[in-house]
Order: C-alpha cells, then structure tokens, then sequence
C-alpha cells in the first residue's frame, strides 16, 4: 500500500482508492478513475471516503487560487506527485484566465455572486477543463497506457468548446465532440464550429443533448467497437463532468471563494454560507456539496433548475421521473432531464451501497423513472430545489442590471431568481453565495431581450446583437467572441443519433 506524507501535522494519510457507484469495479487509483472515465459497469467512479481539510480558515485564506487548488487536489488524487499536481495546476490556471484571482467575487443585491467565466471559453466549464488533458496525460503516463486517448464528449454548448480548448493539439489525445443541432446559442455553436486543432472534430446531431449524452453512453458501453479502436491503437475516455478528474478540480472554488469571504470580513469564521447553483448535470453543484463534507461551513445546497426542473421534482417528492418533455430555453446549458452526476449522491444517500444504487439507475433506464426510500431523502437535507421559469429569469436579469449595475447571463438568471426564492419560502436570511456559470456575451440575444425588453430582430446578425449589449451595458467583450467574428469554420459534419458510433469510426478511420 502506497503512503503519502502529510505537510501539515506529518500524520499519513492513505492511498485514496475510487470505486463504482454500481458496485462492479473497485480500488482504482485516481489516475486510473481519470483514464477510465465512466466505470465498465455503466457506474460513476467515486472516492471511498470524502477526505477532510484540515487547514485553518484564516491560511486559506492567503493562498492563490492556484495554492488552494493543490491542496484540494492531492487530498484526492494521492497518486499524482506534488511536482506533477503542481504542474497540472500552473498550466491550467494561467493566462488563459483574464484575471489573476481566476475566481472572481462580486457582490450585488446584497448577495455575493462567484464568477467562474473568466477562462478561455467564458463559461465554468474552463474551471475543470483547463485541467483535465494535464491530468489525463499524466494518468496515460503512470498506467504505462500507450494507446492514443480519444475523448468523447456530448455537449449541451459549453463542455464541448471548452474540453476542446483544453485538449486541441495536446499530443497523444483526439477529442470528438456531439452537440445538438439547434439546442445551443448561436455564439455557443460558433465557438465550437470554428475549434482549431489537428486533433478536434466536432458533430452537430439531430437530437437534444440528452440524446447525445445517451449516444456517448452506449459508444462507452459497446466492448467490441472498443477492441475495435484498440486494434487501430485507440482508448476512448471522457470529458464530461462524470468524469473524477472534473469534479475534484471544482471543489477548490467553493473553499476558496469561502476563504476569501473570511478573510475579507465579509463573513465570520464557521459562518454558514448558502450556496445557489444553476444546475444540469449536477456536477457543479455536488462539487458544492463535497467542499461542505471536506468542512467548508456551507449551509444549505439550493439546486437551481429552468423549466426542465427534473431535480426540483426529484427534491421535493423523492421520485426523479424524465419521462416528460423535453423544453428549449434561454439557458441551454441547463436543458437536461437526466442529470448524470446526481448517481453520486444517490450512491453516498444508500451509505454507499453499489448493489442498490445499480437497481435505481437500471429502473431509470427501463421506466425513466425511480423513487428513493425516506432515509435516503434525509440525508440529502441539505439539498433544496426551486426552478425559475423564463419570465422570472429574465425579470431577475433586468432586476439586478437596472438596480445594482450587474450583468449576468442566464444559467445565472435561474440561479439569482431561485435564490430569491428560497429565501421568501424558507425564511432563511443567512449570506448567499451565486455561482456565475457564463459570460453574459455568451448568451447576448437573451441577455439583451432581458434587459432591453426587445428581442433582437430576425436576420440580425449574431455580432451586431453583441456590439448592442456592449452599447447598452458598458461591460467590455470578451476576447472569447472577438476571436470568433472573423474565425473560419473548420467543423460541418452532422449525423442522426443512431449513427454517432459510425461517425467516431469514420473520424478515427477504422
Ligand atoms: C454546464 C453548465 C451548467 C450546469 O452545470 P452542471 O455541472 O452540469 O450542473 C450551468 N450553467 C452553464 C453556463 C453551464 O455551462
């Protein structure tokens, strides 16, 4: 059994091994759970236990976002070395961010809102992905892997360009990415279909993202299609936040924006401090949830959804049922109605156990649907679910701009709306902290129907409404969308979801 020593206090910690939600696949070291991706058993990989941070607030503190991130990460990743965790770690977080604090707080309305748009893509999903290709690369390395890494990836629009940013030309990688044709913004699509890179594809799908997301799925499960690609030198892995090597790297914001709010008065020591997150596949708002059980005082878990609002069903009766339709709104990012990452908390709900959770997801995938026991509502307590509907969201948007000068976009919309409400029906007053998932330049047509009351006309070209939002709202545009006014598209190809296994085929040329 592998040690590790620990800094602080010299105690050792072990050798943190990962499992599966399922119960099919155990001890797995954290590279090997990264390289993997989704468990053979169709599971989710998770840590056997959440590990603690036992470091005092006030050090916190006075770390960079960078020094935060390490000490989050190799409490997870224990097989990685320091020099290789910290190598990871400053070629992520680097210039690509547009700001030093990488994590931005602002506050507005009272409420402190964590702006996590200032990567490369203007979207949250930078956060993780910056890192990942580092991680994985690393992990290849470790397990003596010498295949060619092809990742996998379905889109609702912000994944897809990010993971794609962060792996294009990184070498002993390829990356395919799935979008749904139509069920992304404009400048969402742009982004993507202009992704430079000899090692990029992307495919727009007639289907919605879960229809990409269930198409992934099935290529991932297909054994003989993988020893196909294995003939040919190619190992396929994944980008989406089921993937371990996503999650942990998104705990770090939680502690550190706590940190920072300590330590700049705006919240005592031990403090609580609720958390809203604009919510799709769960993967942001349970990296939430695992900085509160490493010892972050967060205090209640407020999982935002739009009109897809699977998960406030699922929290306020126990019965998570997709079987509904399926509705396009002005925060596609959230347009999801089978939320992945929510089999880890099921999981953690049984008090880990494989056999239970398997049955669960394999009623999910006969009937669409599953009911889980009280005890296990319990102990997700600290979860509440509201939804705001697009009325509400865009009321919220001109709100906070009209009164406080703050531009949001609207995964953040839902967020902002849903808190408020939360707050009228709880009565719960305690500090609120927002989690700013994109650029508002991301989603400009909404953002500035929202705040104008005019949507922008038909035919009016996608950069004209851009240069409008800057004229009406003085916030400068990100260098993002500026590279993408004159950008060449280099990605046209499209398929129907019944042929996603025969495009990655034909892309790797087996
Ligand atoms: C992906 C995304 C979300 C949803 O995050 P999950 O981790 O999937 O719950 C919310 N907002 C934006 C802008 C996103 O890109």
């Amino acid at each position: 059994m592998a040690w590790n020593k620990h800094e602080e206090g010299r105690e050792k910690i072990m050798n943190l091994l990962y499992q599966s939600t399922r119960g099919g696949e155990k001890g797995l070291t954290a590279s090997q759970a990264i390289l993997k991706g989704l468990s053979d058993d169709g599971g989710l990989f998770m840590p056997v236990e959440i590990p603690v941070l036992d470091i005092p607030v006030e050090k916190l503190a006075a770390m960079t976002y960078q020094e935060t991130a390490y000490e989050v990460m190799k409490r997870y990743f224990t097989d990685f070395t320091e020099e290789e965790l910290k190598g990871c770690i400053s070629r992520a977080y680097d210039e690509k961010f547009d700001t030093e604090e990488i994590a931005v707080l602002s506050k507005a309305g009272g409420d402190y809102f964590l702006e996590l748009y200032h990567g490369s893509t203007i979207a949250f999903k930078d956060m993780a992905l910056s890192i990942l290709p580092h991680l994985m690369t690393i992990s290849a390395r470790k397990n003596g892997v010498e295949n060619e890494i092809v990742i996998l990836a379905a889109t609702s629009g912000d994944t897809g360009k990010a993971a794609m940013a962060g792996f294009a030309d990184v070498p002993g990688t390829r990356i395919i990415v799935f979008y749904p044709k139509g069920g992304v913004s404009r400048i969402q699509e742009l982004q993507m279909v202009t992704q430079k890179g000899e090692n990029t594809a992307v495919v727009a799908i007639h289907g919605n993202f879960d229809d990409a997301q269930t198409g992934v799925k099935k290529i991932f499960g297909d054994q003989e299609f993988g020893k196909r690609l294995a003939e040919k030198g190619y190992q396929l892995s994944s980008a989406n936040s089921i993937n371990i090597g996503r999650l942990i790297p998104q705990v770090a914001y939680y502690v550190y924006a706590y940190a920072k709010l300590v330590g700049n008065g705006e919240l005592q020591q031990g403090e609580p401090l609720n958390v809203t997150v604009p919510t799709g596949n769960f993967g942001n708002i349970l990296a939430a949830y695992f900085a509160r059980e490493m010892g972050i005082p967060i205090g209640r878990l407020i999982c935002a959804s739009n009109d897809n609002k699977v998960l406030y069903d699922f929290f306020t009766t126990g019965t998570y049922d997709r079987n509904r339709p399926f509705i396009l709104t002005s925060s596609p990012s959230m347009d999801i109605l089978v939320s992945s990452n929510l089999e880890r908390l099921i999981y953690l709900s049984t008090g880990c156990d494989g056999e239970k959770t398997a049955g669960l997801m394999k009623e999910l995938a006969d009937t669409g649907k599953y009911t889980v026991t009280d005890a296990m509502r319990q102990r997700m307590k600290e979860f509440w679910g509201g939804y705001a509907d697009e009325t509400e969201n865009e009321e919220t948007i001109r709100d906070l701009f009209v009164k406080h000068g703050y531009l949001i976009d609207t995964h953040t919309g839902v967020a902002a709306a849903v808190s408020g409400k939360y707050r009228k029906e709880s009565g719960d007053h305690g500090k609120m902290l927002i989690v700013s998932t994109a650029s508002p330049y991301k989603f400009s047509g909404s953002v500035l129907k929202a705040i104008t009351g005019k949507a922008p006309e038909n035919g009016e070209s996608e950069f004209d409404v851009v240069d409008e939002l800057a004229r009406v709202s003085g916030m400068a545009v990100p260098k993002a969308v500026e590279e993408i006014r004159t950008a060449p598209i280099r990605h046209t190809a499209e398929c129907d979801v019944a042929d996603m296994e025969k495009q990655v085929a034909g892309i790797l040329g087996c």
